[in-house]
C-alpha cells in the first residue's frame, strides 16, 4: 500500500518543506511514512530535522556514489532523505536516478512525500510531480501566490498527476481566507485541505532543527497540518505496480511549457 504525494508550489518561501514534514508527521500517527526532500538545489530538509551534520545525503545517491539506505535516517517517527546543499552536489546528481530511488523506497513504506522545487521549470525541477500520483499545492493566501500555484496544477496536468488539494499557508489573521478559499476552489481542481496561520512557533521549530509537530505539537499550526492530513485520503495501491511505475517514468528533455 503506497501513495506518493509531492508537496509543490510555484515560489519559494511558501512552506514546502515546513508543510512536507508536517503532513509527514501526522500521517506517521498511521502509516509509514518516507520523506524525500527532491528539492536538490534548495535542499532544507536537513535543517527542519536535525540533520545537518550527516555526511551522506540524496546528493550522493544521485550521483551514484551512495545506496539510497546509506542517506536514509529515522527522525522523528519517519524515513527522511534529506539532500545536501552544495552547488558541486547538485551538480555532479542526476535527476532521472530519482526514479530509482522512490522505486526503491516504495518497496518498504506507506506513504511517500517529495518535498518538490519551486521551480518546476526545469529536468530536475519537475520530476518529483511527474513521479507523484497527486500533488499538495502550497498557497498564501494572496494574488501572487495564487496565480504560480495555478501553474504548479498545470505541470501536475500535463503529466497525469492529480491534485490532492490545496494547503494555505502563512495565512494572517486578516487575510479573509473563506472568502479567499472559495474563490481558488474555482480555479483549482482540490479542495482546501486546511489554512494554516502564519504564527512565530513555525520558525521556531525550523531555528531548533525540529518539525512543528515535534516542536509544538499543540500548536495552532500544528494542529491545521493534522487536519489536511487527514483530510487527504491516502490511497490503496500494490507496491509492486508503483515500484515499476516509478522505474519506467519518463524524465521529460524539457518540461512542457505552461503559459498563464
Ligand atoms: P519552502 O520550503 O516553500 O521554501 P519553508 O517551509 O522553508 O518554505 O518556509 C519558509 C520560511 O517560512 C521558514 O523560515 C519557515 O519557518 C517560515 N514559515 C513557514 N510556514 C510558516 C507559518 N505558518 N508561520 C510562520 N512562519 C512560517
Ligand atoms: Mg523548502
Amino acid at each position: 500500500m503506497v501513495e506518493a504525494l509531492a508537496v509543490a508550489s510555484g515560489k519559494g518561501g511558501t512552506g514546502k518543506t515546513t508543510a512536507t514534514l508536517g503532513l509527514g508527521m501526522a500521517l506517521a500517527d498511521e502509516y509509514d511514512v518516507t520523506v524525500i526532500d527532491a528539492d536538490t538545489g534548495m535542499a532544507n530538509v536537513l535543517f527542519h530535522t536535525g540533520l545537518s551534520d550527516i555526511g551522506t545525503t540524496l546528493h550522493e545517491v544521485l550521483a551514484g556514489e551512495a545506496p539510497v539506505a546509506a542517506a536514509t535516517y529515522d527522525r522523528f517517527g519517519m524515513q527522511v532523505v534529506p539532500c545536501g546543499t552544495s552547488l558541486a552536489g547538485f551538480r555532479e546528481s542526476d535527476p532521472a536516478r530519482l526514479r530509482a530511488v522512490v522505486a526503491d523506497l516504495a518497496a518498504d513504506t506507506d506513504v511517500i512525500l517529495l518535498d518538490a522545487p519551486a521551480a518546476l521549470g526545469s529536468r530536475q525541477g519537475v520530476l518529483p510531480v511527474v513521479l507523484a500520483d497527486r500533488v499538495v499545492v502550497v498557497l498564501q493566501p494572496t494574488i501572487p501566490s495564487l496565480s504560480d500555484g495555478l501553474k504548479a496544477q498545470e505541470y501536475a496536468h500535463t503529466y497525469d498527476t492529480a491534485v490532492a488539494g490545496l494547503l494555505f499557508n502563512r495565512v494572517t489573521d486578516d487575510a479573509n481566507i473563506e472568502v479567499v478559499s472559495e474563490r481558488a476552489e474555482r480555479y483549482f481542481e482540490g479542495e482546501t485541505l486546511a489554512a494554516v496561520p502564519e504564527r512565530e512557533v513555525v520558525r521556531a521549530a525550523r531555528r531548533a532543527g525540529e518539525p512543528l509537530l515535534a516542536h509544538a505539537p499543540e500548536s495552532e499550526p500544528a494542529v491545521a497540518y493534522r487536519t489536511a492530513a487527514a483530510a487527504l485520503g491516502v490511497r490503496e495501491r500494490d507496491s509492486g505496480a508503483v515500484a515499476d511505475r516509478f522505474r519506467s517514468a519518463v524524465v521529460p528533455d524539457q518540461p512542457a511549457p505552461v503559459f498563464q
